[in-house]
């Protein structure tokens, strides 16, 4: 596939736009812990190594106001991957947040304060060497573009920011055109991405839980991806982050922009299910994003497909009859107990991954 080309953006040590991997982002939805709550912030940074290790690039944080400030100061230099603060409405607190060393913000500079404010957050930025995201909203969009159709509003005041942006010498910039109608997002990005040559943080927001929004941002992001569109990526799901990255990184494979890492198996479990692979596909899941090994994993119910899939995979856990066997490379090797099931699969994979 060929990427659209698009100028290189910065955000702390990672590098997005050109041809580079198409970064995976989540946002961090939970209450933050106080500053003196040594264990609430070691959780936190626990949380966010796990999602680094599932394949997250990029965390964003709300910043809403500075009760948080000393808190994201110190996070932003432990934390294992590059933070964006997500700033509405006040000039002041996004000058704060690239003060304190956020990576990157994300303004929408239609409601962030007057023009030069606007320029004093870029100024700002720049010298800092922080990135900007321009983030319209088609809810947000100024009074004057209110009348035109929702895409085209949002290209053209995106086009305008941007102009803003380089007048005062400012490239470090990512653009996201969101709204939650998937045709105006899919179209919106076409349009933006044929006038300018920025990266595009694409997603589809407000977009529920998980199966209406993995079904609205496969069909929306996929086909944008698919024609090499879209640097970083965002699946916006009313639930937990992991579901979000987990999402995030099989849209990626299933157009084919990212290789390597487990692709799982695994039947849906009905009634003649002698192992409960929904329940242990729950439990596995998030730890077989973590590794980068191109294994076929598949996790099977009974011996009615259990069988005839494991013959296909690299590894399978499968029911049949009251017991459950695992499988490498399309032979049975031994037979497991129900409670060592992950722990005897983990191994094996971890066997593999030390092979890389
Ligand atoms: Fe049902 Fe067995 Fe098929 Fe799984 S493999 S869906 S348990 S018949």
């Amino acid at each position: 596939m060929v990427r659209r080309n698009t100028k290189e953006v910065t955000i702390k040590d990672i590098k997005i736009g050109k041809d580079h991997k198409v970064a995976v982002q989540t946002m961090y939805s939970d209450p933050l812990p106080n500053i003196d709550d040594d264990k609430g912030y070691e959780d936190l940074l626990t949380q966010l190594r796990s999602w680094a290790t599932m394949g997250c690039d990029i965390v964003r944080f709300s910043y809403p106001n500075s009760l948080h400030k000393s808190l994201f100061e110190k996070l932003v230099k432990d934390s294992p991957v590059p933070l964006v603060a997500d700033i509405h409405f006040d000039w002041k607190l996004a000058i704060e947040a690239l003060e304190i060393g956020f990576a990157k913000i994300r303004i929408n500079p239609g409601n962030i304060g007057s023009k030069e404010r606007v320029k004093e957050i870029v100024e700002l930025a720049k010298e800092k060497g922080a990135a900007i995201r321009i983030g319209l909203n088609s809810g947000s969009l100024p009074r004057s573009k209110r009348s035109m159709a929702r895409d085209e509003a949002m290209v053209e005041t995106a086009l305008e920011y941007i102009s803003w942006f380089e007048k005062w010498g400012f490239y470090n910039t990512v653009i996201s055109l969101k709204d939650s109608d998937v045709e105006s997002t899919y179209q919106a990005n076409i349009k933006l991405a044929a006038k300018c040559d920025y990266p595009l943080h694409l997603g589809v927001t407000e977009a529920g839980g998980i199966i209406t929004a993995v079904a609205r941002s496969t069909w929306a992001l996929g086909r944008l991806l698919s024609q090499g569109i879209g640097d970083t990526i965002r699946i916006s799901i009313t639930d937990e982050c992991h579901h979000e990255i987990i999402a995030a990184r099989e849209i990626l494979r299933t157009v084919g922009l990212e290789k390597g890492g487990v692709t799982i198996v695994s039947c849906p479990r009905c009634n003649r299910a002698t192992f409960d692979s929904q329940a242990f596909l729950k439990a596995i899941e998030p730890k077989l994003m973590s590794y980068k090994t191109p294994l076929t994993v598949a996790i099977m119910g009974c011996q009615v497909n259990g069988p005839g899939e494991a013959e296909h995979a690299d590894l399978a856990i499968t029911g049949i009859g009251n017991k459950v066997f695992l499988y490498e490379k399309g032979k049975m090797i031994k037979e497991v107990t129900f409670e060592s099931a992950l722990s005897e699969l983990l191994a094996k994979i971890e066997e593999y991954e030390g092979e890389q």
